[in-house]
């Protein structure tokens, strides 16, 4: 039975500063290879290497919004393709035209005289098309493969971030990306296989995450309960429980009472469809 093979190549916090940031890749039944975020820097393609997956594999992106620690790695996957597999297909960034928006002046800034970048997509001086730009609308479809498609949703962190519901092989899989506890989330969530939230504190220090736009564990958890998803992953992890992150599970516990872990930088699972 083919399954969706989930790899966190990174797992860190924005400041956190022993794990790398927020990347996870998805290798769906129908071969389709999806980036959720890019890390930041040249960690998502040191990361990647390191499990033997090349930038030239990489062909679509769901970005969840426009901060550098999860999207600063763009460049870098596109200059790295770029180098490897000149005549490969463009790179296709799927997420909200407000984040894009952004996206591409970031591109701008770091890539200025090596791509020109338009409304559209990029192209290298040459005339080849390198970057493809997917504005999606909330609760849209994105066919992404045969059996493998995504939708976003709002979520409550910088404007015009989202989190993305992906379908593959019939299996659910949602990612908050940044958030503090969200309704729009519990909604997008109901029924999942796995929910992988972001988590940068305990409930005790609610004001400390929510001030940084972001959830605590125990939030985590309660939206997987409220949602009725199988399986809870937290990720988007502080420096301060990156050596111990029981205090997390167990914050989380007292709400879901499903499987609860935590991933770590290279973390690999599978998630059995059919
Ligand atoms: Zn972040
Ligand atoms: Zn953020």
């Amino acid at each position: 039975m083919p399954n969706v093979d989930i790899t966190f190549l990174g797992t860190g916090a924005g400041m956190c500063v022993y794990r790398n940031h927020t990347a996870i890749v998805l290798d769906c039944p129908d071969g389709t290879r999806l980036l959720l975020d890019t890390a930041s820097g040249n960690s998502v393609m040191r990361q990647a290497a390191a499990v033997g997956m090349m930038a030239q594999e990489f062909e679509q992106v769901l970005l969840t919004h426009h901060h550098g620690d999860h999207m600063g790695g763009l460049p870098y996957i596109q200059g790295q393709r770029s180098l490897t597999k000149p005549e490969g297909p463009p790179l296709q960034v799927h997420s909200s035209e407000e984040a894009l928006e952004a996206v591409r002046l970031y591109c701008k800034a770091t890539r200025l005289r090596a791509i020109d970048i338009d409304q559209d997509g990029a192209t290298t001086r040459n005339g080849h098309s390198v970057f493809r730009w997917r504005p999606t609308e909330a609760g849209q479809r994105v066919d992404l493969g045969a059996t493998t498609w995504a939708s976003s949703f709002p979520v409550d962190h910088l404007s015009g971030s989202v989190g993305w519901r992906v379908e593959a092989g019939g299996v659910s899989i949602v990612f908050s990306g940044d958030t503090r506890f969200s309704t729009e989330l519990v909604e997008a969530s109901r029924g999942a296989r796995l929910l992988i939230h972001e988590a940068l504190d305990v409930e005790s220090n609610l004001e400390n995450a929510n001030g940084r736009g972001h959830s605590v564990a125990a939030g985590a958890g309660r939206a997987a309960a409220m949602a009725g998803v199988e399986e809870l992953i937290i990720t988007h992890i502080d420096s301060s429980f990156h050596l111990d992150p029981q205090p997390l599970i167990d914050d989380a516990r007292r709400y879901f009472d499903g499987p609860i872990s935590v991933a770590s930088d290279l973390y690999r699972m599978t998630v059995a469809t059919g």
